[in-house]
């Protein structure tokens, strides 16, 4: 006798549901690897990048590294994550980035979950939230879109604090200096 098993593959969970596999899906080992990406962001914030850092796990052991380099290459795609994306396709020897996690400081923007998703990565990673470009969960969530062919299980806050504290610290910095130069300035 022929028996069909019907899956529901295109099933999404609703919000609630994803918050308790996001809590269950949390670990320490989340919190040590978010660990060294928050080292790979403190390494752009040294070249006077905005402090934005990735990095990519395989069989808990991180593949690929990256931060922010969009004012050193004059690169407008220079992001962590994109950068990590690379160094870990090169590093596994194929463009599909299967059973491998990646991890940034900041929520990923369009492009991002967009390699992301085109490198069929399972599983994100990040600090916090970022609303006005962030594209897991904030102002947009590619992650459990339909219209996609792959879908990324999110788990958001891993040392959140930490990261956004280091970015509004880079920010005040900045602003800093600027007025310090405008009084420079003025005062000649
Ligand atoms: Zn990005």
């Amino acid at each position: 006798m022929l028996k069909i098993t019907v899956l529901n593959a295109a099933r999404v969970p609703h919000r609630a549901e994803r918050t308790i596999l996001v809590e269950n899906n949390s670990n320490a080992l989340d919190s040590r690897f978010m660990r060294a990406a928050l080292d790979e962001a403190a390494a752009a914030a040294m070249r006077g990048e905005v402090p934005i850092g990735a990095v990519i796990v395989h069989a808990d052991r991180i593949i690929a590294r990256g931060y922010n380099l969009r004012e050193e290459n004059n690169d407008p795609t220079a992001h962590a994550e994109m950068i990590a994306i690379r160094a870990a396709a090169q590093q596994i020897g194929h463009w599909r980035l299967l059973d491998c996690t990646l991890y940034v400081t900041l929520e990923p923007c369009v492009m991002c979950m967009g390699a992301m998703i085109l490198a069929r990565i399972p599983r994100l990673v990040y600090a916090c939230r970022d609303p006005k470009a962030g594209a897991a969960g904030s102002n947009y969530d590619f992650s459990q879109d339909e219209r996609f062919n792959h879908r990324v299980a999110v788990t958001e806050g891993v040392l959140g604090d930490e990261s956004s504290a280091l970015l509004s610290g880079f920010f005040r910095r900045l602003r800093e200096e600027k007025k310090a130069v405008r009084a420079a300035r003025s005062s000649c």
